[in-house]
């Protein structure tokens, strides 16, 4: 991946002495600096030595789920800890900068592409015209690729990285002081702690005033193009439907709950004001088991219940929000024109709602994302599920590193150090339940059903004409960093891993 092919699209034979000269002084203008530049870059050096880097390497590739349990055994000194984040930080300003030379390099191959094919565009064969759209329209993809893995996963996948350091780091005194607030019963004084009463307790107050401005969000997203199309099969409606009304019933959610079920591949759900709850086909997909499902529907609903949304959004109108949205869905996807179908270029990439709907109108900051979390386990909890069930999900996206297809869950469920412990807390402060559920029939038989909405969901995108690639039959773009896997950051960036 360092050397991005510079090969010209005509056969040697093709090109005049002319064409030849102005290109290789073109490339020499371009290129050398870029070259001299990423000679002196080199990734950070190893600030540890192998014996106690590499253990504290290996420890961070585990889930937030094994830290919890190993963090106490785990022998390293703060010294130690601190120089492995300072290393951290550097990789990821590394890996950023890489990438963003990466961009340039791809900018400048589109640009002369685009001079190219002006300049021939008289004499082109169709085969030729089509090679040239095929690789102006590739290095568009590999451009906007780059940049979400730049802005969004490279920092993502570092950051949950940073956080299980923190967690090798805090958790251990963490823990005792959870035990010491358990004995001493100080832990019943929390916030929220009164989870006998959930349902009449003051949470929220004001909610049914929601319900316009979430009918309002919804129909603004349907005209400006932004709503994906509804899954239609009964199985899996009923079964999402269900779930979300139990779920509602043994939260502090007092207005009914409304669900649609998305024919999307975006892994998230989301909660508009109002108890309008958006759980995307991509969420089903990639649930383990109905816990998990569940902890996440809890998560959203708790967002719906305490009101986040209309906490976050001060004086700005649905209208506003929602044209914003449709305007940074342009940009990204089009460079400009927005249209009717936008979401099926958003689809491109797993990228979807999540990245481009205001965090404002869903009730996303750190203080909020805590309480939601907070709130989750104990409406799973109430509702008769394992309340592990969010952490498992959110581990399980945070250490199976898909990169671009985590992008809208971690845009929307930013991860951080106190978020886990948050939760874990939580779950150790609830009294004891027998009989918790994890999985069901039910969800299995989701599962089955949704075979068939995926596989017919997958071949009419096939050969869909979208924004992002009018033309159609090209050889695919080279992005293996879309590939869910356990493929770790470092690889996507040069940085050497034993
Ligand atoms: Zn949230």
């Amino acid at each position: 991946m360092q050397s991005p092919t510079r090969a010209p699209l005509r056969t040697v034979a093709e090109w005049d002495l002319r064409a030849w000269t102005a290109l290789l002084v073109c490339a020499l203008l371009v290129y050398m600096p870029t070259a001299a530049y990423a000679a002196k870059d080199q990734p950070p050096e190893r600030p540890l030595p192998p014996e106690v880097f590499k253990p504290l390497d290996e420890a961070l590739q585990k889930s937030y789920l094994e830290l919890f349990d190993e963090a106490s055994k785990l022998e390293f000194t703060p010294q130690q800890i601190e120089k492995m984040r300072q290393y951290l930080k550097d990789s990821r300003s590394y890996c950023r900068r890489l990438w963003a030379g990466k961009i340039d390099q791809w900018e400048k191959e589109l640009r002369a592409a685009q001079a190219e094919l002006r300049s021939r565009t008289r004499t082109l064969k169709e085969a030729q015209r089509k090679q040239y759209h095929c690789k102006i329209q590739n290095l568009r993809l590999q451009i906007h690729n780059g940049r979400m893995l730049r802005q969004q996963a490279i920092p993502t996948a570092y950051e949950n990285r940073l956080a299980k350091l923190d967690l090798i780091e805090k958790w251990p005194a963490e823990e005792k002081q959870i035990r010491a607030e358990i004995a001493s019963g100080a832990y019943t004084q929390r916030k929220y702690g009164d989870v006998l009463d959930i349902g009449f307790r003051d949470v929220g107050r004001g909610q049914e005033q929601d319900v316009k401005v979430g009918r309002d969000a919804i129909r603004e997203m349907k005209l400006a193009g932004l709503m994906p199309p509804e899954v239609k099969n009964e199985v899996v409606r009923r079964y999402v439907t269900d779930l979300a009304r139990k779920i509602a019933r043994n939260s502090d959610l007092r207005v009914p709950v409304q669900v649609t079920v998305l024919n999307s591949k975006e892994i998230n759900a989301f909660a508009l004001p109002g108890g309008f709850l958006f759980v995307q086909r991509g969420l089903l997909e990639a649930v383990e088991d109905e816990s998990q499902l569940a902890g996440v529907i809890a998560h959203e609903t708790a967002h719906a219940a305490a009101r986040h949304g209309h906490r976050l959004m001060k004086r700005a109108t649905i209208s506003s929000i929602i044209y914003q949205a449709a305007q940074v869905a342009a940009l990204i996807f089009t460079g400009g024109a927005a249209s009717i179908g936008l979401y099926y270029a958003l689809q491109y990439g797993f990228y979807g709602l999540g990245m481009i709907l205001s965090l404002d109108l869903l009730g996303v900051s750190r203080d909020l994302e805590l309480e939601a979390d907070q709130l989750g386990v104990q409406y799973a909890w109430k509702a008769g599920y394992d309340p592990t069930g969010f952490i498992r999900f959110f581990d399980k996206m945070a250490t199976q590193e898909g990169y671009v297809r985590g992008l809208s869950w971690f845009r929307t469920h930013p991860p951080f150090y106190q978020r886990m412990v948050h939760a874990k807390r939580e779950i150790m402060f609830l009294p004891e339940k027998k009989g918790l559920i994890r999985n069901t029939d039910a969800f299995d038989r989701m599962k089955k059903a949704l075979k068939e909405v995926t596989a017919k969901a997958e071949e009419e995108e096939q050969d869909r004409p979208s924004l992002l690639a009018p033309e159609t039959g090209c050889p695919k773009p080279q992005m293996p960093e879309m590939k869910p896997g356990k493929r770790r950051v470092e690889t996507v960036c040069n940085i050497p891993i034993d």
